[in-house]
């Protein structure tokens, strides 16, 4: 499609009905434009079509379609066209519909002054030069910023994955900043079986908050939370410096005691317990104040003579702990004390922990 012109000349369109008047605007402009002269608005209308960016000078006074019309209906099908409305005196209504309908870019009078109507077109070609270079350089803007947005979403859907992935790597719970299951499974898991390896002692400790359930439907979940860290901070804190934590999920908490038999496991099981008591978590819900807090443990040792699996002394200890739980909560229960009472009462104290629970 034509544009504006060939090469670095613009397209005139001008529209009149009076041979004359055509003659003079052709004779003054053709020199610096392309210019198509026509008498009939209908006509210039089609002419446009391979031009769109033209300028029009358009008369007013015309058969068939007013100058007026004629520049409404070419702001319409061709907005960017330039388009200037050519009168005779005594036209102000004329004028004004054209500059409301047509959105002129400005009018002259007849009969044409020379001078005049050179600088009006060369206004118009520079006004329209600026137009679409502003349009190109917006269009490269828009699409520089697409381009870029583009940019941004890929790159941001990598981190994700990447954040993703460093999640699944890492050893660390988040809430708690304690060692996670994943590190129980492997750091703790190898510190367990060296211990085995080299024939030293080494327990496990499997510790609940109390009425954790109860904290979260009484004072929300953001308490739930407070007191996860808080007994956490407190184990952290209480355990002796071979000794690791993990949480173990929910509620629940898991330290590996390497070179502590139970009796010693025990110990430091109390020790833990009662610190957990004495301490209480700030309570971010409504209510304020704070949060008392309590665990119950389950402690079960691996003996050089008899030393299970991870997953059985884990096992071990979680029955404890839910004995701990049965028999009124804050306390410590050893695997030894569930053994004991298993092989004396089996059918009165203790009963089994269904899979369910
Ligand atoms: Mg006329």
């Amino acid at each position: 499609m034509k544009t504006g012109g060939t090469a670095d000349r613009h397209t005139v369109v001008a529209i009149d009905d009076e041979e004359g008047d055509l003659a003079v605007i052709d004779a003054l402009l053709s020199d610096d434009y392309e210019v198509i002269c026509t008498s009939s608005g209908e006509e210039a209308i089609r002419i446009l079509e391979a031009c769109p960016t033209a300028i029009v000078l358009c008369d007013q006074r015309m058969p068939g379609l007013t100058g007026d019309e004629v520049v409404s209906r070419l702001r319409v099908l061709y907005p960017d066209s330039v388009r200037v409305l050519v009168t005779g005196w005594a036209e102000l209504d004329a004028i004004v519909r054209a500059l409301n309908e047509g959105q002129i870019f400005a009018y002259l009078r007849k009969p044409f002054d020379a001078a005049a109507l050179r600088a009006t077109v060369a206004r118009a070609v520079q006004h329209q030069q600026v137009r679409l270079e502003n349009r190109a350089l917006l269009e490269e803007v828009r699409r520089m910023r697409s381009l870029m947005d583009q940019v941004v979403r890929e790159r941001t859907a990598l981190l994700e994955e990447e954040n993703r992935a460093l999640k699944d790597l890492s050893l660390v719970d988040e809430l708690t900043r304690l060692n996670n299951v994943r590190a129980l499974r492997t750091g703790m898991k190898d510190d367990y079986e060296r211990c085995v390896r080299l024939g030293r002692p080494v327990s496990l400790l499997m510790a609940d908050v109390d009425h954790f359930k109860r904290v979260n439907d009484e004072h929300g979940h953001a308490a739930g939370d407070a007191v996860l860290k808080r007994v956490a901070d407190v184990l952290r804190t209480t355990i002796r410096g071979a000794d690791v934590v993990a949480r173990y999920g929910g509620e629940e908490f898991v330290v590996l005691a390497p070179g502590s038999a139970e009796a010693g496991a025990t110990v430091l099981a109390e020790r833990l317990r009662g610190a957990v008591e004495a301490a209480s978590a700030p309570n971010p819900g409504p209510a304020g104040g704070t949060l008392a807090v309590t665990i119950s443990i389950g402690v079960a040792g691996a003996a050089p003579d008899e030393a299970p699996p991870l997953d059985e002394v884990l096992r071990r200890a979680d029955e404890a702990m839910y004995q701990a739980k049965k028999a009124g909560r804050n306390r410590v229960v050893t695997w030894s004390d569930v053994k004991r009472v298993l092989a004396t009462k089996p059918q009165s104290t203790f009963i089994a922990r269904s899979p369910a629970e």
